[in-house]
């Protein structure tokens, strides 16, 4: 192996000689059952960093267990999930420092009405991360102040819009500095008139180079923010690509009929 070798090697890994860069996120043959029921059959995913892929799907197809088994909320019956080149479906993993590593939005964000909005932000990482108070706080009132609530930080849930409600779950996510962001669903459950703000910060994020997989029906926000959208079907990507060819011009029947109903 003298430098000729060496030179290949090199070349081989130059941008447009089919080197890739690792993934952040890499899920190879993921299959997941609860019971009889096969949910997941054989998902495979790229997610490199600051990228934003979307998934998309009828109720019931998978997306939110495809999220949960990403964040180890599910354990996966085969295949694998990397986290920046870590095996994390690894039983010997850290399930809690692997979440660290990640932030999770759901549909109904889930705060705690009894603690302030700062509390919310400041209780994982205190108790479940070992992060030391002061610097708990610090980094609570700089996502705060990303999220547009600087000054919401003593207020309760109750207190707040849904979609003030929201925009603390996803400061609650950031909180760790995560790779990624999962969110599912977090436009769902919010009046209409409350979407936008959520999905302006959404945006925001991402043009900041957030890595972020997310589901959504929203299908304008998946075309204005998705690098990769991923049709799921009968437990697999049956189809993906970028926004504009997936959701403007899908190639599978079952993509065309799924957009069709949505229209
Ligand atoms: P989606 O988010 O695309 O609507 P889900 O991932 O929530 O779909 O659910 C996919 C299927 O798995 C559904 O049929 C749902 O009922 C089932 N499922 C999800 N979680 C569980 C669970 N913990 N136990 C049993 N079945 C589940
Ligand atoms: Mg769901």
């Amino acid at each position: 192996d003298g430098p000729f070798h060496r030179l290949v090697r090199a070349t081989a890994r130059l941008p447009g000689s089919g080197w890739t860069a690792v993934s952040l996120l890499s899920l190879k043959g993921v299959r997941k059952s609860f019971g009889a029921h096969l949910v997941l059959a054989d998902v495979s995913l790229e997610v490199q960093e600051g990228a934003c892929v979307v998934l998309i799907g009828a109720s019931g197809s998978g997306k939110s267990t495809l999220l949960r088994c990403i964040n180890l909320l599910e354990v996966v019956d085969d295949g694998v999930v990397e986290l920046d080149g870590q095996d994390i479906t690894d039983p010997r993993v850290d399930g809690d420092e692997v979440r660290s590593r990640m932030g999770m939005v759901f549909q109904s964000y889930n705060l705690f009405p009894h603690l302030s909005v700062l509390q919310n932000i400041t209780l994982a990482p205190v108790r479940v991360h070992g992060v030391p108070r002061a610097q708990a706080l610090e980094r609570a009132h700089d996502v705060l102040q990303r999220v547009g609530l600087a000054d919401k930080a003593n207020a309760r849930p109750d207190d707040l819009s849904g979609g003030q409600q929201q925009r603390v779950a996803i400061a609650r996510a950031m909180v760790n500095a995560p790779r990624l962001l999962l969110l599912d669903e977090v436009t769902s459950a919010l009046d209409p008139e409350l979407v936008g703000e959520v999905l302006d910060l959404l945006q925001g994020l991402r043009e900041e180079g957030m890595t972020m997989v997310l589901n959504t029906h929203e299908m304008g926000f998946a075309r204005s923010v998705a690098d990769e959208v991923c049709f799921l079907s009968d437990g697999v990507i049956l189809e993906r690509g970028p926004a504009e060819e997936v959701l403007g011009a899908p190639q599978q029947e079952r993509t065309q009929r799924f957009l069709s109903r949505l229209l």
